[in-house]
């Protein structure tokens, strides 16, 4: 199914994967997308780095990066019981704070794969 998904910057069609660039904005909450030469100008502005937000996140680096990521929050809430004792102050929202960490940044690469990068396919 083809969608046209234009540039968040210049408001033209990105017309297939090769060409596209998603990265997170306000935190993980909302995503951007750009053309390659777009998200490039964007990133030199002055404070846009930070308006960009986050590095692309429709690569295999990033995809890789997360999983890795999820899986060490995930190692760490199995390690966090034993290490910690069950009275402790922080076993409330320690566990709660990664659980959202892991469900962002899976959010972040499912939603940026089924809203943009399949409708190009
Ligand atoms: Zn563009």
């Amino acid at each position: 199914m083809k969608e046209k998904i234009p540039c968040d910057m210049c408001r033209k069609e990105i017309k297939n994967n090769k060409d596209l660039v998603v990265t997170t904005y306000l935190m993980f909450f909302i995503l951007r997308k750009y053309h390659n030469a777009c998200y490039a100008k964007r990133e030199k502005t002055a404070g846009g780095y930070f308006l960009v937000g986050g590095k692309p996140i429709n690569t295999r680096v990033y995809s890789i990066m997360s999983a890795i990521g999820a899986l060490i929050l995930l190692g760490f809430f199995v390690l966090l019981p034993i290490i910690s004792p069950a009275s402790s102050p922080f076993m409330g929202f320690i566990p709660l704070i990664g659980l959202l960490l892991i469900a962002a940044i899976l959010y972040t690469r499912i939603a940026s794969y089924y809203k943009y990068e399949k409708k190009m396919k």
